[in-house]
């Protein structure tokens, strides 16, 4: 319980379940780990994905993903209560588990919610005693405790880190993580990308439909950013109605056609709030590292600049530094 009180991320948590299922195999149960199997099942969202294997054949296990975890969830009861199969014999083997004898589904509930199962399945009948199950729901209480913790921790996380109205990164988190990825494209030699955009006469759009209509639209355009980058890109709300885009990877003519893809779907996208279609076009500027500039405040301007000329020339368009 104390090394449970000691963590706070979701990863250390898991991390820290294992080592603790290990130590009391060992140090109370004297239980060689291992005789025992088991696979973690953690709730992330509204799902339960597989957290941790041990001594099952792994690649199996992940293909069957699905059944697996459909048959553990099966099998756990909702009254907190483990269940326990002490003895197997006419289904001790299987293609997904191979040899097994014995099963332990450990409910892991904090109140009255499930944060995951713990699956145990032990390598001879009778593994466990009567005794070793009671210290088992004690500890589960403690688990899941400790899980409810973590995820409360990464959604707070997550809320500094992310804009409310559109669910893209803040400017700070911006910053840090240009800074980082810059550090990472000077280590391994590879360009880099930085994308700025800026949502055409968005005042007069304010203006012209109200605030709430000049929200739906940020939002929206948040959605066809995110949907036109991938997941090692960084999306971020730069100021009112500016966004950024960090390319790791990617060279200026390959940002630039994506700018361009962009901007064409937001110029053909039909924008209704309420009874109104509404217009509305953005213009880009696009700056590279390393051949515009090395750091990232210099990266920053350049593509600014660049921006700033895409709307001295007419707006709608995208220029390259
Ligand atoms: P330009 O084409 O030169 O970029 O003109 P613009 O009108 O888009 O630029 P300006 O900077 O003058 O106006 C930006 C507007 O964005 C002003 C502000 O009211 C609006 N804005 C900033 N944040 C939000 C927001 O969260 N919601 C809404 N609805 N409007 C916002
Ligand atoms: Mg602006
Ligand atoms: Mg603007």
């Amino acid at each position: 319980v104390k090394d449970l009180n000691n963590v706070i991320k979701l990863d250390d948590t898991m991390e820290t379940i294992v080592e603790i299922l290990k130590k009391i195999l060992k140090v109370n149960f004297k239980i060689s780990p291992d005789d025992v199997a088991y696979i973690l099942l953690i709730k992330k969202e509204f799902d339960f994905k597989i957290a941790k294997i041990k001594g099952f054949e792994e690649s199996i296990i992940k293909e069957n993903e699905k059944n697996v975890i459909q048959m553990i969830l099966k099998n756990i009861s909702h009254n907190k209560k483990v269940i326990y199969k002490p003895s197997i014999s006419g289904e001790s083997t299987s293609e997904i588990f191979g040899l097994i004898k014995s099963l332990l589904f450990i409910p892991l509930y904090a109140e009255k919610k499930l944060f995951g199962v713990l699956f145990l399945a032990g390598n001879r009948e009778n593994i466990f005693t009567e005794k070793q199950l009671e210290y088992f729901e004690i500890l589960a209480n403690q688990i899941a405790i400790s899980l409810e913790k973590a995820y409360l921790y990464e959604e707070v996380e997550q809320m500094s880190i992310t804009d409310s109205l559109t669910g893209l990164y803040v400017h700070r988190y911006f910053q840090d993580k240009l800074e980082n990825e810059l550090k990472r494209s000077s280590r391994y030699g590879t360009e880099l990308s930085l994308i700025i955009g800026d949502i055409d006469f968005f005042k007069k759009i304010n203006d012209t439909y109200g605030h709430l209509a000049g929200d739906y639209i940020l939002k929206t355009i948040s959605v066809i950013l995110k949907n036109n980058t991938k997941m090692v890109d960084t999306v971020a709300r730069y100021g009112g109605e500016e966004f950024v885009i960090i390319l790791p990877d990617t060279g200026k003519d390959k940002a630039h056609l994506l700018a361009v893809k962009i901007r064409k779907e937001i110029e053909n996208y039909n924008f209704k709030f309420q009874e109104h279609q509404i217009k509305v076009t953005m213009s880009f500027g696009v700056a590279s590292y390393p051949s515009d500039a090395i750091t990232r405040r210099a990266l920053i301007e350049k593509a600014d600049k660049a921006l700033y000329k895409a709307k001295q020339e007419g707006r709608n368009r995208v220029v390259k530094s």
